[in-house]
């Protein structure tokens, strides 16, 4: 079953863009919320409200350069987990180091891209730490591997995740289970069946696996302990406090979701900028309510600009990150931005779903 449901998901484009193929312009204002009609976007296709925006500054190719990453190790301590101020939002947990050490993201590999000069999808995000630096678990649960062999499923020295620990958390999400996944350690200090508590050691930052240098690989998985059953641990990791978190799609006018895409963030606070890429690859899970192809951890709360060129023409919108949150946005070529939520997607709208029934291998 595992089998037919990866190969027929190489195979199709994103289930939902199947459906919104079927009338794309309805689709392109985000579900019904928007003030605008299909008939006036054909009348004025420049018009712009609140929440949607016309095209700025056509060829203009001027984008913020990004910043290194902050040198300071401080941050503000994290929210207590669970953090859920939406029902969409999960930051259930902590970091997987600690936090007096660097441990945020790696900006230039997160979650969606490729392994470099392969065809592996990277399903977790990488933090840089030096070797030997403590591991933690980021949520109480139960440890249901530790050692090589986790891809494979047995013990096995060639696995690309090397020394690697997974747990299975006491809570799920919507009655489904999360295990977290810890990879290219040096060193285990748990055993299968250990009960680990938030913040218990579980290994040492090393270099096992198929890496290019010490860090640690971090995995939310849910559903199933599989690669297949990966999310973004972006979205959630629990933010410091005063800090949020930007979730997107950005998408051609046809609804097809653009990959690596060079998005630039900048707060109009401080100028601190990012550069983030979106996911290189439709064959990555996304949130079930954000179905993002791009995220962005550890903002602080403030005022901000994204902005991106595409063919020539550089897209941009002003957006506020609000503390403990996500901001989400919606952009589709040709039409704008948008800042509302998704609409919610009901058992009905499943039903067209490819494969919803065989989803479980
Ligand atoms: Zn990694």
């Amino acid at each position: 079953m595992l089998l037919v449901f990866l190969m027929a998901r190489k195979g199709f484009p994103d289930s939902l863009d199947l459906q919104t193929k079927l009338n794309p312009i309805e689709n392109v204002l985000i579900g019904n919320q928007t003030q605008l009609t299909t008939s006036d976007l054909m009348a004025n296709p420049n018009k712009s409200s609140q929440d949607i925006t016309s095209l700025e500054e056509p060829f203009s190719l001027v984008l913020p350069k990004p910043d290194e990453a902050p040198v300071s190790l401080w941050r503000p301590p994290l929210y207590p987990t669970p953090w859920a101020i939406s029902p969409h939002d999960h930051f259930y947990f902590s970091r997987p180091i600690a936090a007096d050490e660097i441990n945020w993201p790696l900006a230039n590999y997160r979650y969606g891209y490729f392994f470099p000069d392969s065809d592996i999808i990277h399903t977790g995000i990488d933090i840089t730490a030096k070797r030997g630096t403590p591991v933690i678990a980021a949520a109480p649960g139960t440890v249901i591997w530790a050692g090589y062999g986790l891809y494979y499923g047995s013990y096995n020295e060639e696995d690309p995740y090397g020394i690697a620990v997974a747990i299975e958390h006491d809570f799920g999400y919507k009655d489904k289970n999360l295990v977290t996944v810890y990879g290219h350690m040096d060193r285990v200090d748990v055993e299968k069946g250990q009960r680990v508590e938030t913040g218990t050691q579980l290994g040492i930052v090393g270099n096992t696996g198929f890496t290019t240098g010490p860090h640690l690989h971090f995995e939310v998985r849910y559903e199933t302990n599989s690669y297949y059953r990966t999310r973004n641990p972006e979205l959630w990791l629990s933010p410091p406090q005063g800090w949020g978190v930007l979730a997107g799609q950005i998408k051609t006018f046809d609804d097809y979701y653009i990959l690596l895409q060079e998005v630039y963030i900048r707060s109009k606070e401080t100028n601190q900028s990012w550069m983030v890429l979106t996911y290189a690859t439709n064959n990555i899970n996304r949130d079930e309510y954000y179905k993002e192809n791009l995220a962005l951890s550890d903002l602080p709360a403030g005022e901000y600009t994204i902005s991106f060129a595409i063919d020539g023409i550089t897209y941009k919108h002003d957006f506020t990150i609000y503390p403990g949150a996500i901001t989400f946005f919606s952009f589709r070529e040709k039409i704008g931005f948008s800042f509302k939520t998704p609409t919610i997607q009901t058992p009905e709208d499943w039903e067209n779903v490819v494969l919803s029934d065989d989803f479980l291998p």
